[in-house]
Order: structure tokens, then C-alpha cells, then sequence
């Protein structure tokens, strides 16, 4: 109890930490001026993708001729210079705290735009390797975190990998639909619940509509996302 309390004051508040940015001193992961430039979220977006829109607009072209699996994507903001430098530490400099701020950031997004309570919320599950080489799935620790937030269950192993695959970011964009097919199942409960899927980074989106489709064919009454960080297209 008071070891998860402790992590969790951790993951929040950083005394004598810098902003992961500017490297100006900053009790959370990234100071206010930062977080508000980079992960304000505030453009308005597809609300099935999180693609940034021009204004007036609430659905993006891709999304009108062929909806995706998840019926909506909440993004803190866009994958880009320089806040991908947050994603590579996350991921490659063994700092899981960004991960559960990250999470807490999503999930305070997900209250204040009332979305519905989900019922459980589940990582995108990574690669047996690349588990062992970094000791901790970023995305399960954004997803205990988010689910910690709004007092829902965090579940990792309801959605699981049974076949490995390349890196998605190896392959170029066209090839990545066909990379994941078959990549998940989904052996643990989900049946009529209302899931939301938590990753880092959404890029075409294949991963997630697999994995969203995994689960609806396993029972699951309806699949949001909630992604730190959106590619934007040309990215
Ligand atoms: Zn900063
Ligand atoms: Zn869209």
C-alpha cells in the first residue's frame, strides 16, 4: 500500500527534477509552459483517430470512407520534434515514470472531455524480446496509471501477443496492416465490456485496429484508445 503509494507520488512529482524538455526545474515530468505546448491536445481532431483537423472539422477523410474498429481515439498531442525525445526515454532510457505520468495525463484528458468510465483498460502488449531487453511494457505502465486515475481495472494479460512480428516501425506504412494481422489474442474476460486501449504512440493506427478488433470478436461491447502522442501524417 504504501509502496504503490510512493510510486505513485513518484510518478506525479519530481522535487528536485528538471522538465524531461527545457531542462528547467519542474516537480512533474515536463514543466506547465511545456506541457501545455506539447501535450495540450487542443487542436481539434478526429474523434475516431485523433488526427489533427482543420477547424469546423470532426472527422477526418480515412475515417468517413472506412471507420475503424475503435469507436474513438483521445491523444495528448502530436508525435513530433521534440517531444518524441519523451517517447525515447520512456522507451529506451528505462524511465517507466514517464509512462505513469503519461497515464495520469490521459486520464485527467479522458475525465475533463466526459468520456465514459470504461470498464477495463488494457495495454497494447509488447514483444516477449523487446520486454526482456527493457524490463517493463511502457504502455502497461500508462495503463495502470490511467485505469489508478479513474478508479477502473488495468488488466495485462486479457490481450496478449501470440505471434512476434518486425517492429512496425521498421516497415513503411503500407506494409504494417498486413504485419499485425494475427499478432493478438484475447484469452482473458472482456465479454460486453466498454475497453479502453492504451499505447504510446498511434501512427496508422493498424496495431490498435487490431487489437480492437481482437477484442470486439472476443465479446467486447465497444473499444476507445487512449494514446500519449499522434503521428500526424506526414510524420
Ligand atoms: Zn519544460
Ligand atoms: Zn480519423
Amino acid at each position: 500500500m504504501l509502496g504503490s503509494l510512493l510510486e505513485h507520488m513518484g510518478a506525479a512529482l519530481r522535487p528536485t527534477g528538471l522538465c524531461e524538455l527545457c531542462a528547467l526545474p519542474s516537480r512533474q515530468t515536463l514543466c506547465e509552459p511545456c506541457t501545455g505546448q506539447y501535450l495540450s491536445g487542443a487542436e481539434p481532431r478526429c474523434s475516431h483517430c485523433g488526427l489533427a483537423l482543420p477547424a469546423g472539422n470532426f472527422i477526418c477523410g480515412a475515417c468517413l470512407r472506412s471507420p475503424p474498429p475503435y469507436i474513438q481515439t483521445l491523444t495528448l498531442g502530436d508525435y513530433g520534434v521534440p517531444i518524441d525525445r519523451l517517447i525515447q526515454r520512456l522507451k529506451f532510457g528505462d524511465e517507466p515514470a514517464i509512462g505513469r505520468w503519461l497515464g495520469q495525463r490521459l486520464a485527467a484528458r479522458w475525465q475533463a472531455a466526459g468520456h465514459p468510465r470504461p470498464g477495463l483498460v488494457l495495454p497494447i502488449p509488447l514483444s516477449s524480446v523487446r520486454l526482456q531487453q527493457r524490463g517493463y511494457n511502457q504502455a502497461w505502465e500508462m495503463a495502470r496509471s490511467f485505469a489508478r486515475e479513474l478508479r477502473v481495472t488495468a488488466r495485462s494479460d486479457v490481450l496478449v501477443r501470440v505471434r512476434e512480428m518486425p517492429p512496425q516501425s521498421s516497415l513503411p506504412l503500407a506494409l504494417r496492416t498486413k504485419n499485425v494481422r494475427g499478432v493478438f489474442a484475447a484469452p482473458g474476460p472482456c465479454k460486453a465490456q466498454d475497453v479502453v486501449l492504451i499505447d504510446d504512440v498511434m501512427t496508422t493506427g493498424s496495431t490498435l485496429g487490431e487489437a480492437a478488433s481482437v477484442l470486439l470478436r472476443a465479446g467486447a461491447a465497444a473499444v476507445r484508445v487512449a494514446v500519449a502522442l499522434r503521428t500526424p501524417p506526414s510524420g
